[in-house]
């Protein structure tokens, strides 16, 4: 029997929208995705993949098609203005704590494995935003970005931390957003001429750090990562003041960092955002529902957004799923099961946040000293297990 309620618009083709779309097409329903940029986006950092990450590409089918796209982690060592290292953490640690399942993947590699799943069976109108939401007994209203007036039967944000849906439907951004501050700028160059291969190499300096990983084809992934106290008041679509934001910050620094900072000024696409979580009272209004960072952004510390934004667009198809879909019983259901979870991962991620990037030099001489004794045999895997944290549980009798 077909399922009620089966059209199903999606703002967002980042990673959570299309998951979101590859399961509704799976269980009958006819979703459509809104992506305000012009074309598909795959680009950003490398994301680590391990417990829920690795569990839930798995789920989705995608394991293969995101070990053909992976990196080897083979080590991490952070250097000095020489480049010298300082520390450093072999990868075996990590899988022997993680029974090898652990791998490393491009943010947009793994968008892509997932979009391709989609792409020619999903109406995917790019380009395009939501301008206006009227939610009504019997379905969804919307005026695009274009004028086009379109209704449908359920309104799912995907659109990232600043979900217009949510601003739509819930409130105003700064209700939900808490920084935890620090910015984060990510770049990819096609051509950088240091290279360690299956290596994060990264130098720092008090309350700020640059961290680059080889790709294949010549390529190299650049994160840049600094301490701004208060709320930044960055936050601007503005490519150009972003890079001389970011080069202000860095500019008089050390080691590889003007070659690094040349490559950033001529980069096409550079990912530039604060690092914040969402926290809302509520994920699901009416008709509406919010997924991935839209909801329940847990920030980049929390080292799996990408997973939670799968994770989050799998329950809720799960339980739609299940209700024929039945909004009613479904987004309950789909908070019932998330809410409890997010939470206590958003909380590691505030823990973590004050060591993430030391502000000092005592700060940096303490993280090294504690990277280098995870070297130390029963000691570092004790170690990761504990910092890598709980993984969900997706059956049996915990709807957690
Ligand atoms: C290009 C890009 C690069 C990134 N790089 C990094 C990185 O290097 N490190 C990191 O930690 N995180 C990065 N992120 C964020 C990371 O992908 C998310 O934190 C996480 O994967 C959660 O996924 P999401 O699908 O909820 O949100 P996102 O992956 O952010 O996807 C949201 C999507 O919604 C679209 N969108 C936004 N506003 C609208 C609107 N008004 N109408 C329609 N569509 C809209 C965006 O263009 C995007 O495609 C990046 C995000 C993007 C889009």
């Amino acid at each position: 029997m077909a399922p009620v309620n089966r059209r199903i618009l999606i703002s967002g083709a980042g990673i959570a929208g299309p998951s979101l779309a590859h399961l509704l097409v799976r269980y009958g329903f006819e979703p459509t995705i809104v992506e305000r940029a012009a074309v598909f986006r795959d680009d950003g950092y490398m994301i680590d993949v391990w417990g829920t990450g690795y569990d839930i590409i798995e789920r989705y089918g995608l394991l293969n098609a995101a070990l053909a796209r992976s990196y080897l982690f083979d080590r991490l060592k952070f250097v000095d203005e020489r480049g010298h290292e300082l520390s450093g953490l072999g990868g075996a640690v990590l899988r022997a704590a993680l029974n090898g399942r652990f791998f490393s993947i491009p943010r947009g590699d793994l968008a892509l494995a997932i979009y391709e799943t989609i792409s020619d069976r999903v109406e995917v109108l790019f380009g395009t935003s939501i301008r206006t939401v009227e939610q009504e007994t019997s379905g969804v209203e919307v005026e695009f970005s274009t004028g086009a007036r379109r209704s449908f039967d359920l309104l799912i944000g995907a659109d990232g931390l600043h979900s217009r849906v949510r601003e739509l439907v819930f409130g105003e951004e700064p209700s939900f957003q808490r920084s935890l501050g620090y910015v984060a700028a990510s770049f990819i160059a096609d051509v950088y001429p240091h290279r360690d291969e299956s290596t994060y190499v990264s130098f720092a300096r008090p309350g700020r750090q640059i961290s680059r990983y080889a790709m294949r084809e010549g390529r190299s992934a650049f994160l840049l990562v600094f301490a701004e106290a208060g709320e930044p008041q960055i936050v601007t679509h503005d490519a150009a003041s972003q890079k001389t934001y970011l080069l202000s910050k860095f500019g008089s620094d050390g080691w590889e960092v003007p070659e690094i900072l040349e490559r950033l000024e001529t980069a096409p696409d550079v990912y530039f955002d604060t690092v914040s979580q969402i926290r809302m009272p509520g994920w699901t209004q009416v008709r509406t529902a919010l997924i991935g960072d839209a909801a329940y952004s847990p920030s980049l510390l929390a080292g799996a957004g990408a997973a939670f934004a799968m994770l989050g667009a799998y329950v809720l198809a799960e339980e739609l799923h299940a209700a024929d879909g039945d909004f009613i019983r479904a987004f309950p259901a789909y908070e019932y099961r998330l809410r409890p979870f997010m939470l206590r991962q958003q909380d590691a991620a505030i823990r973590f946040a004050g060591s993430f990037t030391p502000r000092s030099e005592v700060g940096l001489f303490l993280r090294d000293r504690a990277v280098n004794l995870m070297n130390v045999p029963g000691i570092g895997t004790w170690l990761a297990r504990r910092m890598l944290g709980e993984a969900f549980r997706f059956s049996g009798n915990c709807r957690q």
